[in-house]
């Protein structure tokens, strides 16, 4: 489409051949590493996943050898620059590419192999890439998302690896941003139904609430799934296979029930004015439901906890009259 685009791609593809090439050659940390997560050999091509030596001109000494200009490295942020000298921006790191849906590599994220910080490194925002247009894995996974009409949605790059050597194929990942807008229309075009699979911490809870909200607003039917044993899918599909994974997925919680949940869980209902706070959250949160929706859950709040439909409706500022 843009010859100037190509280019970029063209670059991003010899890099990540080079960090492949770099993690099968030979014995090497970034192997050792990715052996210790439990990554297959299968895994390591289906993913294209690399290794950054800890020197600091590997990958610009090879690019330059190929005759890529200086520039165009900058621009990828595979290097920086410092007193007229150039360095390697990924070292002593795995490398995760990203490809965008067509299977051009965009970009890439590196994950410390030691203590290093931060614990991933990921590309800036470059001419071809932007980390709120693309999720990581689509490129693989969207055919298995079309023909099960279900996506999984994680935090990171090694929930989508796990989940998919575990043999849990519809799966991607929202590159460790709060999900965005643009990020479910890429989504919708190959399913509406998402199961959002974010990790078990605080962090991903609010990220769900979040993530969630706006799957919502973009027309999806959203489930939220609730890692009850270790700290995220990775972990858990390990720690207690795919079976036991999908046991998850079946039980995870349509988004109006995730939302009340989360809403009761910030009251003491049991005292009066956490009731009437708890019912006031409510009220507002069920405004932003479709009026089919809305009416579902104003019954079932209705006869949760105890108090009359038109009071809620009230609430909600709906005409209590009208309705009945
Ligand atoms: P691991 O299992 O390798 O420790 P993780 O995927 O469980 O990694 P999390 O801390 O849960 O790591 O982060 C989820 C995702 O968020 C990561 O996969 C990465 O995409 C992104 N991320 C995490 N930390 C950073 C960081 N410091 N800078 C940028 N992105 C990050
Ligand atoms: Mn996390
Ligand atoms: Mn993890
Ligand atoms: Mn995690």
């Amino acid at each position: 489409r843009s010859e100037k685009k190509d280019i970029y791609y063209e670059v991003n593809r010899e890099a990540a051949r080079f960090f492949y090439k770099a993690l099968r050659f030979g014995d090497n940390p970034g192997l050792r590493y990715v052996a210790k997560r439990g990554l297959t050999k299968e895994t390591l091509h289906e993913f294209g996943i690399g290794y950054a030596d800890g020197e600091w001109n590997s990958l610009y000494n090879h690019l330059k050898s190929k005759g890529y200009d200086e520039k165009i490295m900058l621009k990828l942020g595979l290097i920086s620059t410092s007193k007229g000298k150039y360095y390697d921006k990924f070292r002593n790191r795995v490398i995760f590419p990203i490809q965008n849906t067509a299977g051009k590599v965009i970009g890439f994220g590196g994950r410390a192999i030691g203590d290093d910080m931060p614990k991933y490194l990921n590309s800036q925002e470059t001419p071809v890439f932007s980390k709120k247009n693309n999720l990581y894995g689509l490129n693989i996974t969207k055919n298995y998302v079309n023909k099960e009409d279900c996506a999984i949605l994680v935090e990171g790059y090694m929930d989508v690896i796990s989940l998919y050597q575990g043999g849990v194929l519809n799966v991607s990942a929202s590159l460790g941003t709060a999900l965005t807008e643009n990020q479910a229309k890429l989504l919708k075009r190959y399913t509406k139904n998402i199961v959002l699979s974010y990790d078990a911490d605080n962090a991903g809870v609010t990220a769900s609430i979040r993530g969630s909200e706006i799957l919502y607003k973009e027309g999806c039917k959203v489930r939220i799934l609730h890692i009850s044993d270790g700290k995220d899918p990775d972990d858990f599909i390990k720690a207690k296979g795919k079976l036991a994974y999908y046991k998850l997925v079946d039980e995870a919680v349509d988004y109006g029930d995730y939302r009340i949940e989360h809403i009761k869980k910030k009251h003491d209902i049991s005292t009066t004015r956490g009731r009437v706070d708890f019912l006031r959250e409510i009220a507002v949160f069920l405004n932003t439901l479709s009026p089919v929706e809305a009416d579902i859950y104003v019954k079932k709040v209705a006869q949760n906890y105890g108090i009359s439909e038109s009071a809620l409706r009230l609430e909600m500022g709906q005409d209590a009259k009208a309705e009945e």
